[in-house]
């Protein structure tokens, strides 16, 4: 039996059995890890204090057969959200974030942009950044690392796209989309923001409030569209 060492984001906690947990971690070296936090439940146990949603922690586990579900030995707190949760005045992005990076990363396969992303983000809020530059700023690169985020500069024709067909969730040039909205104002220079500038330094919405206000909207629809239904935390709140 191999113990395996790591860092991680928890993402998830749910009650098992008397006094155990399940936990859906989000590890750097082998991206999503469901794993069996025994005794976690009990008054004195160490687990405690580390295992709450989009903590950051160093983890101890092993696996004792294929397929079976990860043993957590142990979980030392790096970062806690606790502050965050504090700070926040709507928690939407504390649902939101832990239940998109449980549905979107994959088991066993490690995606270090998605976790340095994460800590972008989780400190991006810590020091007070807007929470709609945060998530437009997230969804972009997690639709990206996906591969759910649709060609922007060129329509399929391989003329440049003007406008964006809300049915097809693509964007197409002006000859392919009778009826489709032209692109917001400034929408292809924000996009280029986020994909070459850290968190801090994209314009922020209140620069562009009705352009963010589009960029989410139409990120919630592809993400929508290749789930088949919203994600969870969209019925709590929506910022
Ligand atoms: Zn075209």
């Amino acid at each position: 039996m191999v113990v395996k060492s790591d860092s991680a984001f928890v993402l998830s906690v749910h009650p098992y059995r008397e006094t155990s947990a399940t936990v859906a971690l989000f590890t750097l070296g082998e991206g999503l890890k469901r794993a069996v936090a025994k005794g976690a439940r009990r008054p004195k146990s160490k687990l405690t204090a580390a295992l709450s949603p989009l903590n950051e922690v160093t983890v101890q586990f092993y696996e004792s057969e294929r397929g079976s579900m990860a043993t957590l030995a142990e979980a030392d707190l790096l970062r806690s959200a606790l502050p965050l949760a504090i700070k926040l005045p709507d928690p939407f992005l504390l649902h939101y974030l832990p239940e998109a990076v449980l549905t979107f990363v994959q088991e066993g396969e490690s995606s270090p942009v998605l976790y340095r992303l994460l800590r972008a983000c989780l400190d991006g809020l810590e020091r007070g950044l807007p929470p709609l530059q945060v998530k437009a700023y997230f969804d972009f690169w997690l639709l990206r690392s996906n591969g759910t985020l649709p060609p922007w500069r060129r329509c399929s024709c391989g003329a440049p796209a003007t406008h964006w067909d809300p049915r097809a969730l693509k964007a197409r040039c002006a000859r392919h989309a009778p009826g489709a909205p032209p692109f917001p104002d400034g929408l292809l220079d924000l996009l280029a923001a986020f994909r070459s500038r850290p968190l801090g330094e994209v314009p922020p919405p209140d620069a562009a409030p009705d352009l963010y206000r589009w960029l989410l909207g139409t990120f919630c629809d592809l993400q929508t569209h290749f789930l088949g239904k919203p994600l969870k935390s969209y019925a709590l709140n929506r910022p």
